[in-house]
């Protein structure tokens, strides 16, 4: 790529880690926690409404507190096993201090998580028990809503359907639907009789799910997700005259995404009914008041991810001619960073879950003779970056590996792959699978597709939209703040220039193959991941005829790119890999 001068600073987000001694872990406590899930289980869930009642009817003017998390994505432990690092600011088990403070205020708080509970920090190697770890942890603790997420998708819908079946609370979404006779997959709503007053939690979730899982249908089989905020209008009309006070539970950031027609900020503008909205999904950490449509506020939160804060709702209420009147709503974020302690006897109930997915993180699956990126940070120099990701910034042996990987297991001509963390690295010495997930964040599953030559230019530019285009008297090169760091795809198999000092989709140059230049009408094999996939299938460069190779269908489980990479080191480089020739060891 060509630039001209670098001077560029991100504000790093520094947190504190110390370090949790893993040396006096005793053997994992079998309970009854660990109960596998036995025969073949069903892929559908029955659910009935049914009203929950908390305390008794008295008092003339009350608070109604309610409290929310969301994007917790398997820390039950304030710990980070991709790193083996303890985390500050994380985990159910330093919010569930929050929510007992809470309930020491306010007994008869509700307690609701909008979803993308169980993906990521090893939740992956609980999949198999009857009920995950996460949700027996919300069940512990006494949550009464669950409102799913996109990323309770990414795995079969029997796995999902187990964790709704025993989830002790109400699990929400007013916009998934069953196709076969468009009724509501889990509950549109739940009501709450809270010391006499109505209250309505309603849920909803990001429409996209088959956007995301377009490689595995059967994630979603028998299901189709509405616009939410058509969805949401529709539920809100039926409860009319049955609640008091209305929250959203939804898994929706504050902007639609793609085609979306609304996010939790235009929903709470056009539906004004709602008192609060408790949002996610965006892994943002706000607290809004927004102007509605008729002059009212509404109230929207979001608690950061992986247990960052506890969102706090309290919703005054006064009985004004024998009718419950909203008084006023504030909102706020707890932040578990300022939790000293974390929940030791939740800690102690589910130990077998921090011992299992530390021993798992620790598996050693050979040797790193180098540094794969001596330079992390672009300028400083430095492993953290606080200026500009040398990942992003030039061809880095690390995303080869990742595309050698790739091109390996889908025998392509090329392959893309993003940084998913700005500081990822492989580091001379141990290979553990730990820093498999330090390379690969996410648990996607691998896809060859047939392009032409002419799309696979238009991809290529799509990506490249990544940058700004340099201005006359411009001292670096930036980035354009619309386009996420995931999606920025770099590209092996090929040789090419990026000038970004053209405007978007005029961007990529000198592409050669082979020392030959691209054809459009040739078909060349890519090698891509699922997301991928999914996001060309919807710029239209493939579809679902265009796939030749899906590592899901072949491998299930074990056909996840991490796998894959961890099948690589063992099996093709023997164990030994090193940034110079990782890639002539096959
Ligand atoms: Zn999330």
């Amino acid at each position: 790529m060509k630039k001209s001068g670098i001077f560029f600073c991100l504000v790093a987000l520094v947190l504190s880690f110390s370090m949790l001694s893993c040396a006096g872990l005793k053997s994992a406590n079998k309970s009854g926690r660990e109960q596998l899930a036995i025969g073949k289980q069903t892929d559908s869930v029955n659910l009935k409404h049914k009203l929950v009642t908390k305390g008794k009817p008295g008092a003339d003017k009350l608070t109604i507190t309610i409290g929310a998390t969301g994007d917790l994505h398997g820390r039950l432990f304030p710990y980070e096993y991709s790193i083996c690092e303890d985390k500050k600011g994380a985990g159910l088990s330093k919010i569930s201090v929050l929510v007992k403070k809470l309930r020491a205020e306010n007994p008869n708080t509700i307690l609701v998580d909008v979803g993308d509970t169980v993906q990521d920090n090893s939740a992956e190697l609980f999949n198999k028990l009857e009920t995950h770890p996460m949700i027996q942890a919300m069940n512990y603790m006494g949550y009464d809503v669950w409102a799913l997420g996109n990323h309770e998708f990414n795995f079969e819908k029997e796995f999902l359907c187990r964790n709704i079946r025993n989830f002790k609370g109400a699990v929400l979404s007013a916009n998934i639907k069953n196709t076969k006779d468009g009724s509501n997959f889990v509950l549109p709503y739940q009501i709450f009789n809270v010391e006499g007053v109505r209250v309505a939690v309603v849920g909803a979730v990001t429409p996209h799910i088959p956007l995301w899982e377009a490689s595995s249908p059967s994630h979603f089989k028998g299901l189709k997700f509405e616009e939410p905020i058509i969805a949401l209008r529709k539920t809100v009309d039926s409860l009319k005259g049955k609640y008091d006070v209305l929250v959203g539970a939804f898994h929706l950031g504050r902007d639609a995404e793609y085609d979306s027609k609304a996010g939790a900020i235009e929903i709470a503008k056009q539906i004004s009914e709602f008192d609060i909205i408790f949002a996610g999904h965006e892994h943002a950490r706000f607290a809004t008041e927004v102007d509605g449509k008729n002059g009212d506020k509404t109230w929207v939160i979001e608690p950061g991810c992986y247990g960052w804060a506890l969102a706090v709702g309290k919703i005054k209420v006064e009985k004004k001619a024998n009718a419950w009147k909203v008084v006023s709503v504030t909102a706020e974020n707890l932040k578990t960073a300022t939790v000293s302690e974390s929940d030791k006897d939740l800690e102690k109930e589910f130990k077998f879950v921090h011992d299992e997915a530390y021993k798992d993180a620790n598996v050693v699956i050979g040797t790193v003779t180098e540094d794969f990126i001596p330079r992390v940070d672009y300028i400083t120099g430095k492993e953290k970056v606080t200026t500009m990701p040398t990942i992003q910034m030039e061809d880095t042996a690390l995303i080869d590996l990742l595309n050698t990987v790739q091109r390996y297991y889908a025998k392509a001509d090329i392959s893309s792959s993003a940084a998913f963390r700005s500081e990822m690295n492989l580091k001379k010495g141990k290979f553990r699978k730990r820093d498999v997930a330090v390379i690969y964040k996410y648990p996607n599953t691998l896809m060859g597709v047939k392009i032409t030559g002419k799309n696979l230019l238009k991809y290529m530019e799509w990506s490249a939209s990544y940058y700004n285009t340099t201005k006359k008297g411009d001292v670096t090169i930036s980035f354009n703040p619309d386009v996420r760091a995931y999606n920025y795809d770099m590209f092996d198999g090929l040789s090419y220039d990026i000038d970004i000092s053209k405007k978007a989709g005029n961007r990529i140059k000198n592409v050669l193959i082979n020392g030959k230049p691209v054809n459009p009408k040739k078909l060349y094999k890519l090698a891509v991941n699922n997301y991928r996939f999914g996001t060309l299938k919807k710029l239209g460069f493939v579809n679902d005829d265009s796939v030749y190779y899906d590592s899901y269908e072949e491998m299930q489980d074990a056909g996840r790119i991490r796998d894959l990479i961890i099948k690589y080191v063992k099996e093709v480089c023997k164990g030994k890999i090193s940034p110079s020739d990782f890639s002539k060891c096959k």
